[in-house]
């Protein structure tokens, strides 16, 4: 039997404001999509939460067997600088400021994200997609959109009639705002706009001359808009009405908001069951943003290259501290706070490590199986990262109990336990032993600087010592190779 049957989930669908059980629309198949990065410059660490919140997310349906396609796109046109419809293409922008054409910009930033990803040990979605890929698809949404009424053309661009829209739908019901609040809030249109009323979204943008970044359409030479792409990639590999959409909390308005509308004005049915969101890392109390410099990047963490930071932290340090906050809370970033949770994560591992050396025994006096249905509890709870690392220090107690003698274990529960404890540390919360790999780099450096001392005295044709280095290394098991190239090694 698949591990759901027997393991029941509960995710906060922000759509409703509450913990719903989880039912997917094919038993036993989950569609999950993620909004990704907009790849005009280097991730900071702030969005690395986020995709870290949903990897977790992916790595516990792939545990409870689910059968996952979880698609994350990259956002390569059509983001407009502060989000808004009146202004530059981020990409465009970046590209213009460094002399660059945008699809380099686009290549620079996705390889470095892939880069990030990989070190902080993410999964890889089954499907990736690009806006610039989909352009096709977003324009047949748009005909669409037009034919039902709620899509105008002005002055070759298309906007999204929000104020239509809402005469038979509800825009706002995922953030909850009011359009009459919101029509009554902002500004009039200063008459340089197109749009017939300040809340309506471009579906499709009409180029500027100068503008690279053009594609042909029904209503001019243009690029998509940014709401639209995620409909697009959405729909193509979900289909119409999927399990789960994602993305960060700052993502809810206007970007999700007008997804549902588009969805809705297109297909006549609400897109989504469940609508995720993460919430925030912050520094000194504020959002980590691109923007405003107040971010702090992955690989300053793991080079320990930033003011605020006392010293390097791992991938998996940082991973642990992210992890120790629940997906929905804001988490504040600071170097008292990494530094703990690099404690946490030393005592956790070093537990894990000596699991191997206990000896099963007799029957305990600790119902280990209650243990583990209580991770399952922790995570089947709207994925409560936090919680579940509580058991798992509850699980280091019983280990150096086992350790020290003071329990024993039955052969059947040592069994099921050591699973468990590998299955959430390594699979589910995606943590790595990094000792071990620490250690295979310091052998690594010792046997290169003995490798260095026999070429040296070789060179002084002190050759006693240069077969003494071999034969030594021989006998612990390390074989040297003279080639072309230099002197290489391997490991018996
Ligand atoms: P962007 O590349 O700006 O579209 O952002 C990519 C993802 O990172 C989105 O899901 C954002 O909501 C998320 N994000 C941006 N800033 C933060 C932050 N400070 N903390 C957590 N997630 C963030
Ligand atoms: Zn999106």
């Amino acid at each position: 039997m698949p591990l759901y049957t027997s393991q029941p989930l509960k995710i906060y669908n922000s759509l409703s404001g509450e913990k719903e059980d989880f039912k997917p629309i094919h038993e036993g198949n989950v569609g999950m999509y993620v909004c990704g990065p907009t790849v005009y410059s280097n991730v900071h660490l702030g969005n690395v939460r986020t995709f870290m919140s949903f990897d977790v997310i992916f790595r516990y349906f792939l545990h409870l067997d689910y059968k996952v396609r979880y698609v994350r796109n990259i956002t390569d046109v059509g983001h407009i600088v502060d989000d808004v419809d009146e202004g530059e293409d981020k990409i465009a922008k970046k590209a213009r400021l460094e002399q660059l054409e945008p699809m380099e910009v686009v290549q620079r930033y996705t390889v470095d994200f892939h880069d990030i990803l990989k070190a902080f040990n993410f999964l890889p979605p089954s499907i990736e997609p690009t806006a610039t890929g989909h352009i096709i698809e977003q324009i047949e949404i748009i005909k669409k959109i037009i034919d039902k009424g709620i899509g105008y053309v002005a002055n070759g661009s298309v906007y999204f009639d929000v104020v239509k829209y809402n005469e038979t739908n509800n825009y706002g019901i995922l953030s909850g705002r009011n359009i009459e609040d919101m029509l009554a809030n902002t500004r009039d249109l200063d008459g340089q706009s197109d749009k017939r009323n300040p809340q309506d979204f471009a579906l499709w943008k009409k180029a500027e001359p100068e503008h690279i970044m053009r594609w042909p359409s029904p209503w001019s030479d243009g690029f998509p808009g940014w709401h639209l792409e995620c409909t697009a990639m959405s729909t193509k590999y979900l289909g119409n009405h999927f399990d789960i959409h994602g993305g960060g909390m700052d993502l809810k308005f206007p970007h999700h908001e007008c997804e549902i509308a588009q969805n809705e004005a297109c297909t006549g049915q609400s897109p989504v069951n469940y609508w995720m969101h993460a919430n925030m890392l912050t520094l000194n109390g504020k959002k980590m943003a691109k923007s405003t410099g107040n971010n702090i990047l992955p690989g300053e963490i793991l080079s320990g290259d930033n003011n605020i930071l006392s010293k390097p932290f791992s991938a998996s340090v940082t991973r642990f501290f992210m992890l120790q906050a629940h997906y929905r809370s804001i988490l504040d970033f600071s170097d008292d706070a990494i530094v703990a949770a690099e404690k946490g994560y030393k005592r956790l591992m070093e537990a894990v490590e000596t699991l191997p050396s206990i000896t099963a025994g007799n029957t305990s006096s600790i119902d280990f199986g209650a243990w583990k249905q209580l991770c399952y509890d922790a995570m089947n709870d709207d994925f409560n990262t936090p919680i579940l690392i509580a058991q798992l220090f509850e699980a280091v107690r019983y280990i150096n109990l086992l350790k020290d003698g003071k329990e024993t274990i039955s052969t059947e529960d040592l069994a099921s336990f050591t699973a468990a404890v590998n299955a959430f540390v390594f699979n589910v919360l995606g943590l790595s032993d990094e000792k071990n790999a620490d250690e295979d780099d310091k052998l690594e450096g010792v046997v290169n600087m003995l490798i260095g001392m026999r070429n040296q005295a070789r060179a002084d044709k002190n050759f006693a010592l240069s077969d003494q280095i071999r034969d030594q290394l021989i006998a612990l098991g390390i074989q040297l190779k003279d080639g072309k190239e230099g002197t290489t090694f391997s490991i018996q």
